[in-house]
């Protein structure tokens, strides 16, 4: 048998977060697209880079403030052992998710995921696919002036208090404004939120349609009335185009009832393009 390297690229993160770093557990499972993979199984091995702050534990040498490392390599075990995926890739996927959703103090996750036993005919070191997942925290604008403005509002936060790829969610108080666009509709109600999310920006986008359409939105006006608009408005300090989500969003800068509930919730939080904050903004409208 060939020689096992699990040697760990070196860190290229440009803000640098301290990490847990796990090498080489060894775990007996099912991953493969094989039959006799998923019957017999057969060794992996994970790398882990937990990321996250550990200057507290530094200061007060309690385990409590920490993330217990022992009972992570246990969790990736049994969770290595119970499940099974045809790929590596999905294996990296729902693992990093399932951690960041167990350890709170977990902010992001690198994960490598070596098969060195994989059923390859020419003779190899190692395979292996290695992600990197984890929290972004996102700025929200929900708007309103169909319908029971005020209960769609709720239920939206709502929903996305439900689903798990969110955690944190915090919504500002909720505003009346008058239309923006020039089109002749209702007053509506808005607010902005805050969140965390383990979702890319254009996967978050869909899940806020997926919400809009379970109110029934309809897109017959442009900037016309309509039950429930969710815009994405910062995704962390990302800077984001493709052909149909641009981040931040374009005109938020423009925009009181966008800029006066997000005040409420980050006065302080800096455009990434504009380098004003959000506060600022909101006071040179
Ligand atoms: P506006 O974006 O000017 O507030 P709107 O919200 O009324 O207008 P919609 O009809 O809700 O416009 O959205 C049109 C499209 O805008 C969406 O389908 C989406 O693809 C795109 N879009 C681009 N950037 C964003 C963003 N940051 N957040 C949400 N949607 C965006
Ligand atoms: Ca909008
Ligand atoms: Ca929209």
């Amino acid at each position: 048998m060939s020689k096992i390297i699990y040697d760990y690229q070196t860190c290229n993160d440009d803000n640098f977060m301290d990490r847990i770093r796990i090498k080489g557990l060894k775990v007996f499972a099912h991953h493969g697209v094989y039959d006799f993979e998923t019957e017999k199984g057969q060794n992996f091995y994970v790398n882990a880079d937990l990321f996250c702050d550990t200057r507290k534990a530094g200061k007060s040498d309690e385990l409590s403030d920490s993330t217990n490392y022992g009972e992570v390599c246990e969790f990736i075990k049994v969770w290595m052992e119970k499940n099974t995926y045809k790929l590596l890739e999905a294996v990296a996927e729902n693992l990093s998710k399932a951690i960041l959703l167990k350890y709170d103090l977990i902010k992001h996750v690198r994960l490598e995921i070596c098969k060195p036993e994989a059923p390859i005919q020419i003779p190899f070191e190692n395979v292996s696919v290695e992600v990197k997942r984890g929290w972004t925290t996102v700025f929200l604008s929900a708007g309103s002036n169909m319908g029971d403005s005020d209960n769609i509002l709720k239920g939206a936060i709502d929903m996305l208090n439900k689903d798990s790829d969110m955690k944190d969610v915090k919504a500002s108080k909720f505003i009346v404004t008058k239309p923006y666009g020039g089109v002749d509709q209702d007053d509506f109600v808005n607010c902005a939120i805050r969140l965390d999310t383990l979702l890319d920006p254009e996967t978050l986008l869909d899940r806020l349609h997926e919400i809009e359409s379970f109110y029934k939105r309809e897109r017959k006006i442009h900037w016309g009335p309509r039950t429930l608009d969710l815009d994405i408005v910062f995704f962390g300090k990302s800077v984001y185009e493709s052909d149909r989500l641009i981040i931040p969003h374009v005109d938020m800068q423009n925009r009181a009832f966008v800029l006066e509930p997000l005040a409420e919730l980050a006065p302080n939080f800096r455009h990434p393009i504009l380098n004003k904050s959000v506060e600022e903004l909101l006071n040179s409208l």
